[in-house]
């Protein structure tokens, strides 16, 4: 199945009942900064600046979407999306879109603890992302959180993350085979359809968002164009197929190394050490093993998943992407 789709299929969506539906889920991202500063992290949160996602805007976006899209999930990301203020009132806004019945919200959990029952009430699923650096912060807040989750009914499931892949060049490639082969077998445009919903825009990968914000001021261009600007026109459908479909790179792609970057030891940006991390070519940071078994179909999957306690509200992985 997902040889067929890395090598056949360009078209990462099926349509139900005349609407878009994307393979996994749509994200939101609830705000851009973050509490911890993940070398590696592909949203580029360390260099981000404080920002906010406003509810009033994502309702209007997404009610526009759910005439014409319908991913099974929405998930909640950021940087750290418990940062945002007023959780409440984007859940909210997110559930009057009628976009997706399930909110997934994604933490790395050191204030989940402090997270409020009507929070909790709104939520269906959390995904906390757990990294070596910051499992004793959660440790001995975990069985709490198990208790507000088994109260609530919302599923927990715990991703450990010991290495990452790094994600972005801020030098990029000028090798356009290069880039292109990068896109070819990105698993988050093609396979997973990572979509995400940004200031009135619709995007592919999140990553296509944050790149020009990494990027030097002589080199930068305006993230929106990369995306499709959501409006309620006749032919809105026609232009969001026609941009999931698509076989030419983003101007993102030759920044970014979409599923084929090279598997690194998770570890915390320090002040100074992320820009020197990334200023690296391209070329340099491409795991050519990993992307030829892409291109041959193969090493769609690298998730390892372990079951850790109870299957409905507990469910330990341990992941790589
Ligand atoms: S910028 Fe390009 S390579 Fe990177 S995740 Fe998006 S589509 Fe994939």
């Amino acid at each position: 199945m997902q040889k067929q789709y890395l090598i056949k299929n360009w078209r990462c969506y099926r349509i139900v009942n005349g609407k878009i539906i994307p393979p996994r889920s749509c994200e939101i991202n609830a705000v851009d900064h973050c509490n911890i500063a993940c070398m590696d992290c592909n949203h580029a949160s360390p260099t981000a600046k404080m920002k906010i996602a406003n509810p009033d805007v994502v309702f209007r976006d997404l009610s526009i979407l759910s005439l014409f899209y319908r991913p099974a999930v929405i998930k909640i990301i950021g940087g750290e999306p418990l940062l945002h203020p007023n959780m409440l009132a984007l859940l909210k806004a997110i559930r009057r879109s009628s976009v997706s019945k399930h909110i997934i919200l994604v933490t790395n959990g050191i204030l989940l603890s402090q997270m409020k029952d009507e929070i909790w009430a709104e939520i269906d699923e959390i995904e906390l992302s757990v990294y070596p650096q910051t499992e004793f912060l959660l440790t001995p807040h975990m069985a709490a959180i198990y208790q507000s989750a088994k109260l609530h009914q919302v599923a927990l499931v715990k991703y450990y993350y010991e290495n990452f892949r790094a994600t972005f060049s801020t030098i990029g490639t000028t090798d356009h085979a290069l880039t292109q082969r990068i896109y070819n077998a990105c698993k988050l445009a093609r396979l997973w359809g990572c979509h995400s919903v940004h200031e009135g825009y619709f995007f592919k990968c999140p990553q296509s968002i944050y790149i020009p914000n990494i990027l030097d001021k002589a080199v930068s261009y305006d993230y929106r164009e990369d995306g499709v600007k959501i409006i309620s026109t006749p032919d809105f459908p026609d232009k969001l197929k026609e941009y999931l479909s698509s076989r030419k790179p983003l101007r993102a792609c030759r920044y970014c190394l979409g599923s084929v970057g090279r598997l690194r030891v998770h570890v915390l940006a320090k002040t100074t050490g992320w820009e020197s991390a990334h200023a690296v070519p391209t070329e340099e940071l491409v795991d050519y093993d990993k992307l030829s078994r892409l291109e041959n179909g193969k090493g769609a999957s690298d998730i390892n998943k372990i079951q850790y306690k109870s299957l409905k509200y507990f469910i330990h992985h341990t992941f790589c992407f």
